[in-house]
């Protein structure tokens, strides 16, 4: 069978960057199992995924735009620790993430991280840690098959490498 849309798809990856750094593997793990077309995954790997069947190996390189974006440096904010409830600026510590506006784009809603906590103001991002990074993963598909339509319902797959509920 494919990999098309509605499928459930186990796949090993291995994930490095442009250096060729180890950002993230299964191979220590059991394969991850994801609802092909949900956008589970990003979209530049479902798109080198899609039509291949169990079996194969393949090697593809994710431009930061069907990745995790592009870095923004305007997302890179620092803000005066006054804007923090005052029971909230004890815990602040980096890693820390919080909602707030768009600096620039009004109504649009960011999820922050705290990257740094300093005596009078927070250093924060709105970037994905891996915005502005090319993906190079290395795919192998362990299995393919229709989703349930308990699955489909819940937007993920269940069982190994999947949600547990
Ligand atoms: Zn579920």
């Amino acid at each position: 069978m494919k990999i098309a849309k509605d499928c459930a798809v186990r796949i090993h990856y291995h994930l490095t960057d442009d250096e060729g750094e180890v950002i993230d593997s299964s191979s220590d793990h059991e394969p991850l199992a994801y609802l092909h077309g949900h956008g589970n995954l990003v979209p530049g790997v479902e798109n080198a995924l899609l039509g291949h069947s169990a079996g194969e190996k393949l090697s593809t390189v994710v431009p930061p735009a069907e990745g995790y974006g592009e870095h923004d440096p305007g997302l890179d904010i620092a803000l005066d620790l006054d804007v923090f409830p005052d029971e909230v600026r004890a815990e602040l510590q980096p890693g820390l993430m919080f909602k707030g506006g768009h600096p620039t784009e009004e109504e649009q809603v960011v999820s922050y991280t705290i990257v740094e906590v300093l005596e009078d103001r927070v250093h924060a991002t709105g970037n994905h840690e891996l915005a502005g990074v090319n993906l190079h993963f290395d795919l192998e598909i362990v299995e393919v098959r229709a989703a349930t339509a308990e699955e489909l319902s819940h937007g993920h797959i269940h069982g190994p490498g999947g949600h547990h509920h």
